[in-house]
Formats: structure tokens, C-alpha cells, sequence
């Protein structure tokens, strides 16, 4: 597929009278994020990062398995803990990934 992209100046004056329903957007995510509760050090304050797209390569060239944008205007993500790194789903609470370290001791403890 041969493509290219807009011109930005073009975009601008496309969307200047526009109403910007991704701002807002943008903003009351972030503050949620903000407010966020890590499950693993208790502490508030967590950031947003944005899954990154899934590309494949293929006899046709590139192709875009799983991608961040939905039918939400805003990509999907997760929350990433502002103290300790732990990732995790702000929906679900399941945890993606996280430091051992930060793991409470009863559970590094050796197998008996
Ligand atoms: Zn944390």
C-alpha cells in the first residue's frame, strides 16, 4: 500500500472549527491516572503508557496485528506505578509486571 501522510497544515485548518473532544479527554484520563492505587506499594500516583502497536511482517510488507486505538478516541493502555514501576490494568487490577523486590516477603519466601 503506497500512502502518504497529510499535510499538518492542511489537518489544522481542517479541524480549526472543530469542537476538541480530545482534550478534555486526555486531561480527565490523566487525573485518573493520577489517582490511581498501586496494588503493590499501596502508594497513589500512577502514569498511563500506551500498548504499543503489533506489526507483523508479511509477503504484502507491514501489517498491524493489534493496535492500540479502538473505538474509544483515546489508544488503550495500562498504568504504570509512579514509585515502583509495577505495571498494571487501572480496569481489572491484574498485574502485568512488577519488581520482586517490591513483593511483600511471604512471598519470596522458599518453598518448603
Ligand atoms: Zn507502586
Amino acid at each position: 500500500v503506497n500512502w502518504k501522510p497529510m499535510d499538518p497544515n492542511l489537518v489544522r485548518q481542517l479541524i480549526q472549527d472543530q469542537e476538541d473532544i480530545i482534550t478534555p479527554l486526555v486531561k480527565a484520563e490523566n487525573e485518573r491516572y493520577k489517582k490511581l492505587h498501586c496494588p503493590i506499594c499501596r502508594q497513589d500516583g500512577c502514569k498511563k503508557r500506551i500498548k504499543p502497536p503489533k506489526v507483523i511482517i508479511t509477503e504484502k510488507g507491514q501489517q498491524v496485528v493489534e493496535s492500540p486505538f479502538g473505538s474509544s478516541p483515546l489508544p488503550y493502555g495500562y498504568a504504570v506505578c509512579s514509585h515502583c514501576d509495577t505495571e498494571f490494568d487501572p480496569e481489572t487490577g491484574v498485574i502485568y509486571k512488577t519488581k520482586a523486590s517490591t513483593l511483600p516477603s511471604s512471598q519470596s519466601d522458599p518453598l518448603p
